[in-house]
């Protein structure tokens, strides 16, 4: 006897639909799984026998090989278990055929034939209905998640015995039903209203957000580096539906969604370790997991103390900064994982950390040869692609225990997504979506000086020895300064303000 059912696993961010082929014949008692399985599902046949057991259901010991197609694609998941066993259970007489036609199958057994929740199952569904799939059959836990894509139905099976049930028609599963759609909203913990003071910074951040521009900041310890940096997502526009399943399935397949959980709503905010490890930033390993930039897609990546972190693992985020997804190189196959995100990054001035900070009583002991050593640590071209550069000192007694509220997260959001709706018109046409992403052509169509703010420029660029790359990233800034103001046409004004963020901290890269 032959039967077929369909399962699923994932493979970068997408799912693949995996056709799980059982044939059950005459002969020498064994249990054969082929094509590529992987460990997770060679136990799965343990776990599949013994759950079909304890379901109630006895079969006959013949020989039984189970065939996942296509034979190139590593099976990892322990979601195969579920098809597995409906393949099985066809495949003996015990469920009709063409029951499993047209359905996925995706979750793990227990060895009582429980059902249990899978990763990647946001993934696996949008294939599934890709494919011309009907129904998915998942474990309770995954429901919600299934439920994100419309248009295919969405089964919850608590057991083995239950699904036997209801494909041979003896106990109908209702299919699940979406919760009445909730509005994406998000609600941040960290708000820019709880942040006394550093009104230079918040404004940075602002002009940062608005035009998408990367930043770092520099300052002595526990000048609030960290506190600023962590309020960053929460002035970035909201997450648009489809950004917000875009993040989702990175989520889902990562492992990373709350239990039973729906839509994330929110914009990542990703903090790795300076020790963390390239892999751990890129993404990778034998069965590729998408990695810090992936996780960050659509959100903010921050990294603390920017010269702890190991060259190389800077150096690999040229890529991902440059063309916003990154393509992780295994023996099977190369991935590509998406990573748009906007990097914030913090680093103390000096060794010690004191350098240029009167107000701490303390006096910085590095040598010139020290610091040098320690900001050469990030590399030029890294620097190049970070638009703004500012100091965060550290803020007077006065501000902190000042008692009025600071302008809240949502006041600033407001003025960020105006901007991002004039950059979006200007320019949609060339394929960007904020003023960071502007290249060298771009920025002289669309970023006109008026004659004011070209002989500041002309200026500037003689006493400070401007290179002409930090030209360019002047301009796009003060492009973004202007569109928070509403100006088309960029004056002094935003040009000053362009190269006091780019010129604060005086970190040479070219
Ligand atoms: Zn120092």
């Amino acid at each position: 006897m032959f039967a077929r059912s369909y399962g699923a696993t994932t493979r970068g961010v997408d799912g693949q639909l995996i056709d799980v082929e059982v044939d059950a014949g005459f002969g020498f008692p064994a249990f054969d799984i082929v094509g590529l399985p992987d460990t997770a599902v060679r136990e799965s046949k343990e776990r599949v026998r013994t759950a079909i057991k304890n379901s109630g259901v006895k079969l006959k010991q013949e020989k039984v090989t189970i065939n996942l197609a296509p034979a190139d694609i590593r099976k990892d998941s322990s979601g195969l278990d579920l098809p597995i066993a409906a393949g099985l259970l066809a495949a003996y007489g015990v469920l009709p055929v063409e029951k499993l036609a047209g359905s996925l199958f995706a979750a793990e057994l227990s060895l009582e034939g429980e059902c249990r929740p899978v990763q990647g199952i946001l993934s696996m569904v949008i294939e599934a209905k890709r494919r011309g799939l009907t129904a998915v059959f998942v474990a309770p836990a995954n429901v919600n998640e299934a439920l994100l894509v419309q248009g295919i139905a969405v089964y919850g099976v608590a057991t083995l015995a239950d699904l036997v049930a209801h494909l041979k028609g003896e106990q109908e599963l209702p299919a699940a039903v979406p919760a009445p759609a909730e509005e994406l909203q998000a609600g941040w913990a960290d708000d820019f209203a709880d942040v006394q003071g550093q009104y230079a910074a918040k404004r940075a951040l602002e002009i940062a957000a608005a035009g998408g521009h990367n930043v770092l900041l520099v300052g002595v310890p526990g000048a609030g580096k960290t506190m600023l940096a962590r309020r960053v997502s929460s002035i970035l526009p909201a997450l648009t539906p489809g950004e917000a399943l875009e993040v989702t399935k990175i989520y889902s397949i990562a492992g990373l969604l709350p239990r039973g959980g729906g839509l994330v709503t929110e914009r990542p905010f990703r903090a790795p370790h300076h020790t963390t490890s390239m892999t751990a930033m890129i993404g990778g390993g034998s069965i590729p997991r998408p990695g810090e930039v992936t996780l960050a897609h659509h959100g903010v990546l921050f990294l603390d103390e920017l010269p702890e972190f190991q060259k190389s693992t800077l150096e690999v985020l040229r890529q991902p900064l440059e063309d916003r997804e990154i393509l992780v190189s295994r023996v099977h196959a190369s991935l590509k994982f998406p990573s748009s995100f906007m990097l914030v990054a913090a680093m103390n001035p000096c060794p010690c950390g004191y350098q240029g900070d009167e107000s701490s009583g303390r006096t910085c002991e590095c040598t010139p040869g020290e610091i040098k050593r320690y900001t050469r640590k990030i590399s030029g071209p890294l620097l190049d692609r970070i638009d703004i550069h500012i100091r965060v000192p550290r803020v007077a007694y006065k501000e902190l225990t000042s008692k009025e509220k600071a302008e809240s997260s949502s006041a600033i959001r407001a003025r960020v997504e105006a901007a991002r709706r004039v950059q979006e018109a200007r320019l949609q046409e060339y394929g960007r979506f904020c003023n960071a992403q502007m290249n060298h052509a771009l920025i002289q169509r669309l970023c006109p000086l008026d004659a004011a703010a070209q002989s500041l420029l002309a200026a500037a660029f003689e006493k400070l020895h401007l290179s002409a790359r930090s030209y360019d990233r002047i301009i796009k800034v003060a492009r973004t300064v202007a569109d928070l103001a509403g100006k088309e046409q960029i004056g002094a004004a935003e040009v000053g303000e362009a190269i006091q963020l780019r010129n604060d901290v005086g970190l040479q890269t070219d």
